[in-house]
Order: C-alpha cells, then structure tokens, then sequence
C-alpha cells in the first residue's frame, strides 16, 4: 500500500510558497494520523470533497440566490447551489433546500429567525442531558433572546421523557419546539415530536446535526418527513466539508432563505457550497448507504466492549454513531480520562452524563463515536479491541506507552489519507 500521506490538493505548491503553513498541515495530518479519533462529531471527507474545498469558488461573491444574486457573474456558482440544492432535497426527500450557512450554529440563528421574535417560547432539550449550546443556552444567543423551557431525559431510563415534553409544551405553549441533541446516543422519536408540536401549535424543527449522515444513507429514521424544519452540519457523520444547511417545507422556504441571507449571513462560501454539493453526491451512494449501517455496527461493538470492561453506556447502549459512557463507577473523572486516552493515542471528549454531579469543564463521562474510524476501514474486531484500550488507558495511566503501541499496530492497517485513498 501507499504510504505517502494525502495532504490535499495542490499541496506541493503550498509548500513551496508557505512551507511554515504547510508544515502545520503536515503535522495536524501526523496527528490525525498518529492516534485513533473517536470524536463523534468529526470524520474524514473524501479528496473529492477537499478538492472542491480548495477551489477558485472561495472568490466569488454571490449574495442571494441562484438567479436572484446581488452580484453579476454569478451564472456558473449558481450551477453549483442549484446542484447542492437538487442533491440535498433528492437525498432526504425534502420540499426545499437552503444550503448557504456557515455552520450548524448559523442554520439554528437562522431557523430561529424565520420561526420566532425575540422573547418568544421554545422548548428544547437542556444542555446537561445531551442539548447543544444553540438550543438555549444562557451563554448563547438563543438563551438570550429566547424564553427558553428546557426538557432531559429520565433519570430511570435516561431516555428522552416524552411525558416531560407533552406537559411542558402544554403548560408553556411553546412557538417551536426543538429536538435533537448533541450527546444522545438513542433514536429520537419524531412522530411523538410531531403528535405533542401539533397539539400546541408549535412548529417542530429538528436539529439533525449528529444523525443527518446516518439518515442520509437510510441507517436510522429520517427527520424530514415529522420536523417543519431540519437542521444540520455537513461535516459530521455526512462526512462533507465543516458547514450547515437547513431542509424545510416548501411553505416555509422563503422564510428560511429570508433568514440566512440577507437577516444572519452575506456572502455564501460558494466552494464549501460546491464541496456540499459533492458530499451530498457520495453521501447518495450505495457504499455510503453501507458505511451509515457499519458506523452504527462499530458504535454498538464499541459500547458493548466498554460495557464488558465495567464502563457503563448510558441508557444500556446506543442505536447511532456514538455512546456516552458513565465513568461514575470507575472512579475517575471525565477531564482525567479524556486525558489518559490522548496520552495513549486515542482523542475522545469529556461529556456531561445526566444528572451529573461534576461541573462542565470536569464532568463524569466521555463521549465516543465510531464515524471516524469507519472511514479508515475498522470494523466490530477492531472497535472491540479499541474498547479494551480505552478501558485500560482510563484505569491504568501507566501502561500508556504499551497502549500507544497497540494504536500504532491498529492505524499501521487503517490510516486515513493514504495516498490513493
Ligand atoms: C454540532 C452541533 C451544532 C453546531 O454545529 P457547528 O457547525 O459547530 O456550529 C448544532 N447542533 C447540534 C445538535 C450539534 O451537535
């Protein structure tokens, strides 16, 4: 096999021009490259991806929309929103499309705009119990400028308590109700979503951020047929570049696209546009379709290894790309591990478990996901025995070096950006 890495296109040039930038490159990719990565919101896009990435398209100014621009020679970038667009409603089924926001922190300011004014209620789930910033956070805007009631999950079950979200939503009335979560390893049930939001009148959006790749290769449940509006990020497990994008009806359409530009954002990034549009090509893919299915796999093999080393999986397991695991029984904290492993090669994040007694910045939990180490090719034997490293690097900090050697064996097989990859 190839060993010489893939640094991305025209490479050799950027080395030549600006060898201290390119040697940043070379080493963030030795990183990547020297460890396992088990974050569960990050992935490897394809070259094709990074080729559209690294484009003429980061040139153009094109406000507006296809046809509809506020700058002229926008005739061949339009062929390529008009593209994304097509794809990504072909991909998930969905009326319309709006594939111009920056990240999946922008697709939320603007869906929120297009849905509420500031100071009206929407309900969404807490932060603690797996929530993102976005959902109504004091230290975000949306905690800020919205009256926001928060739901969690179970403390028996530690399952979303839909009986929570029903009497909230008729106690508060919400204008939206938000599901989807960040931390939350289990199917999220929709159609409940769907029964409670038109009880109340409220408008359901769904922040698909984490399973948008999972549902995009038909592996769990699509969101697009319950939520008035989706959100999402194209760079998770859709594995395409870092941004967001928004689905919604086509009785909404305008207003979402009202409300990412001219109301949250200028200009588009036409070349992560063009490199969305790609994604959403492979993402169609039969091979894509197996990928979704094998990222679930490993992320479930993942969480019973753990589970058989004494590291318990929230809720008993996982039916997506990741788990989050309660290290209340190990005796160590979430900081402490997440430290552990990244000496021992392996880079994971510390988590809130719910109802967890330790502050944010410590917490008693670690979150794993299984994208990344799919797109290298590992399966259900590999995952397993990660899961025994992971245990050993939290328990015993000494056999660090002994761990790292067995990393080292794993990505000696499966490493991402081998050349002809
Ligand atoms: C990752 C994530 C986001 C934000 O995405 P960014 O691109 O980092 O802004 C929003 N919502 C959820 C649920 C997420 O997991």
């Amino acid at each position: 096999m190839g060993a010489e890495p893939y640094y991305g296109p025209d490479f050799g040039m950027l080395e030549s021009r600006d060898p201290e930038i390119a040697q940043i490159l070379i080493d963030e990719l030795d990183r990547v490259r020297g460890g396992i990565q088990l974050i569960a919101s990050e992935n490897f896009t394809s070259p094709a991806v990074l080729a559209a990435l690294g484009s003429t398209l980061t040139n153009k100014y094109a406000e507006g929309y296809p046809g509809k621009r506020y700058y002229g020679g926008c005739e061949v970038v339009d062929r390529a929103e008009r593209l994304a667009v097509e794809r990504a409603c072909g991909l998930f089924g969905a009326e319309h499309a709006n594939v111009q926001p920056h990240s999946g922190a922008s697709a939320n300011l603007a869906a929120y705009a297009a849905l509420l004014q500031p100071g009206d209620t929407m309900l969404a789930m807490a932060l603690p119990h797996g929530g993102h910033l976005t959902h109504g956070s004091k230290v975000n805007f949306s905690g800020r400028w919205f009256d926001v009631v928060s739901y969690g999950v179970r403390r028996d079950t530690e399952l979303i308590d839909y009986d929570e979200v029903r009497d909230l939503a008729l106690r508060h009335q919400p204008k939206l109700i938000v599901c989807g979560a960040t931390a939350y390893p289990r199917l999220i049930d929709y159609t409940a979503f769907r029964g409670i939001a038109d009880e109340v009148g409220a408008w359901l959006l769904a922040d698909a951020a984490h399973p948008i790749g999972l549902m995009a290769g038909g592996a769990i449940p699509s969101a697009v047929p319950y939520a008035d509006v989706v959100t999402f990020t194209t760079h998770k497990a859709l594995r395409g570049p870092r941004g967001g994008a928004i689905l919604c009806t086509r009785e909404l359409a305008g207003k979402i696209d009202r409300a990412v530009f001219p109301f949250v954002q200028g200009g588009p990034l036409m070349h992560v546009v063009a490199a969305k549009a790609v994604a959403f090509r492979e993402a169609a893919s039969p091979d894509f379709a197996d990928y979704a299915r094998r990222v679930i796999a490993n992320a479930q093999a993942l969480a019973e290894a753990l589970a058989v080393e004494g590291m318990r999986a929230v809720s008993g397991g996982t039916d997506t790309h990741l788990a989050l695991i309660d290290l209340r029984g190990a005796g160590v904290t979430g900081a402490e591990a997440e430290r552990r492993c990244a000496e021992a090669g392996i880079t994971l994040n510390r988590n809130a478990v719910p109802y967890d007694p330790e502050p944010p910045a410590i917490t008693s939990g670690i979150r794993v996901g299984t994208p990344c180490v799919t797109t290298q090719g590992m399966g259900p034997q590999e995952v397993k025995e990660i899961g025994v490293l992971v245990t050993r690097a939290v328990r015993h900090p000494g056999s660090a070096a002994e761990i790292r050697e067995r990393v080292a064996a794993l990505l000696a097989i499966h490493r991402p950006y081998l050349s002809e990859y």
